[in-house]
């Protein structure tokens, strides 16, 4: 038997009625080889890594053997701007939602198995670089700690695809996807396109009950569920700037309803600390670049209000929203002074140390991951004993000495260092090792685990650097 048929499946949103999504048939494929089987995830399945067969994914998410219905979601969802009222599940399916062994509820979606009545011309499909990208992201995210779904497992298919933006033809993949909901903003949307209140109010319970359990007994769940759901989006935005990630296709169809960061296209890490730097080549006006991330959420979940004003008061969404701006800030702060080493900085200093450390990185234009990276490689509890120690040994900085900037941030750093204790230094090299593994997901590490498979369909380096990512150094 597979062990993934026999998993706790729950049919949860399909026991909401068709009004919310299309029955469809997957692909057939002219191959199945499995190139990706995430074990990491196994476990919370309740899988015993050992016990699950590669011919077990490829029966199941190769072949989609054994299980139904599939499910094409319907939505829409503004995109650059504009409002697509032809958007839904085009190119993938609800292969089925499963309740793992932490009590949560998650969802198999698959990505390149077929057209559905979504499709809008398209073949259904995705490449194989499309799959190995989607993968090495939500692993890059997940082991920043950010909320971020993750793939379950990526089969080639065998087909050969015809794409206008890379050489043709091109391979082809299937990739499944887990994460904790592919409800998105746009699942609303479509309903209030459609003046249909009464499903909005089916879904919000919906939502409500399996993402948002403890808000269940209150009175105003609705206007809580919205203040959380700002907040869990502030913070989310939050986590992707200080890791130097750019989503690249912020539509309101790819913000899941959850908070959960999720469908990695043509995204990127920031090379250097540049706000304009654009990762998608077809993002002509910068609308989604780096720095625009967190206004561009918080639009739209201005945007979502106009559905749910049928069933929570404009007055409460108003003030839900009022509290994005002070969720992003305290996160963000947060998180760049634990990337600094401090896990708590209550001094007035440390303001002060952010603002030049982002001048700084914007300044010199070094590598925004390599700067904290040989931080964290060359601390030492003597920076604390003078200014010129700090980082002095470091190659990534040549031109420390010339750089008004960077003095600045030395002095500041010693002087900070300086209010601790010479134990806690250790707690702070600590906290900047955990904060900033060497490896980063830059393009061009991508591009060379991609090259070797492309050329001579090696996928040692692929896997190596997994490995690397999933052991957070
Ligand atoms: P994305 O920009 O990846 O979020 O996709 C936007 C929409 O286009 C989604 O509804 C996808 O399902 C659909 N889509 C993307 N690529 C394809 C394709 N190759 N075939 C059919 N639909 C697609
Ligand atoms: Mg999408
Ligand atoms: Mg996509």
């Amino acid at each position: 038997h597979n062990p993934f048929l026999t998993l706790n499946y729950e049919p949860a949103l399909e026991s909401l009625g068709n009004d919310y999504y299309d029955e469809v048939v997957a692909a057939e494929f002219p191959q199945h080889i499995l190139r990706w089987r995430n074990d990491a995830v196994l476990p919370c399945l309740g899988l015993d890594t050992q016990k699950v067969t590669n011919e077990d994914f490829i029966t199941a998410f190769g072949k989609f053997q054994g299980r139904k219905p599939l499910l094409a979601l319907r939505y829409h969802g503004y995109q650059f701007g504009e409002y697509n009222s032809r958007l839904g599940d085009g190119r993938g399916f609800l292969y089925g939602q499963v309740r793992a062994t932490d009590g949560e509820l998650y969802d198999f979606g698959t990505k390149g198995s077929g057209t559905t009545p979504y499709s809008r011309g398209g073949d259904g499909m995705l490449t194989l670089k499309g799959g190995v990208r989607e993968v090495l992201a939500a692993e890059a995210l997940h082991y920043l700690g950010v909320r971020t779904s993750r793939c379950l497992t990526m089969i080639e298919t065998g087909l050969a695809l015809w794409r206008g933006d890379e050489p043709s033809p091109t391979r082809s993949s299937v990739m499944v996807r887990m994460s904790s909901s592919h409800i998105r903003f746009g699942t609303f949307e479509r309903l209030h396109f459609f003046r249909r209140p009464d499903l909005s109010k089916k879904l919000l319970d919906h939502v409500i009950e399996h993402y948002y359990r403890h808000l269940l007994g209150e009175k105003d769940k609705y206007a809580l569920f919205y203040a959380e759901l700002v907040k869990r989006i502030a913070e989310l935005v939050a986590q992707w700037m200080a890791v130097g990630f750019c989503h690249a296709v912020l539509n309101t169809d790819n913000m899941s309803i959850t908070g959960e960061s999720f469908d990695y296209g043509p995204y990127a890490f920031i090379p250097t600390y540049d706000p304009y730097f654009t990762a998608a080549y077809f993002d002509y006006y910068r609308r989604y670049c780096y720095s625009h991330q967190p206004s561009i959420c918080k639009l739209n979940l201005e945007l979502l209000q106009e559905p749910l004003k049928a069933i929570i008061d404009p007055g409460d969404l108003a003030a839900g929203l009022a509290s994005f701006n002070k969720y992003y800030q305290v996160k963000y702060r947060s998180l760049m002074l634990k990337k600094l080493g401090f896990e708590e900085l209550c001094y007035s200093e440390a303001d002060e140390l952010l603002n030049l450390t982002i001048k700084f990185l914007q300044d010199s234009q070094i590598g925004y991951h390599e700067f904290f990276y040989e931080m964290a490689r060359t601390f030492s509890p003597k920076w604390r004993d003078e200014p010129a120690l700090v980082m002095s040994t470091s190659d990534i900085v040549p031109a420390s000495g010339t750089s008004p900037i960077f003095d600045d941030w030395c002095v500041l750093y010693h002087k900070i260092l300086n209010y601790f204790d010479l134990e806690h230094l250790d707690v702070i090299s600590q906290t900047l090792t955990n904060q900033n593994p060497q490896t980063a997901l830059l393009r061009p590490v991508i591009e060379s685990v991609w090259e070797p498979i492309f050329q001579e369909d090696n996928w040692q380096p692929f896997d190596e650097l997994i490995k690397k990512i999933q052991s957070g150094s």
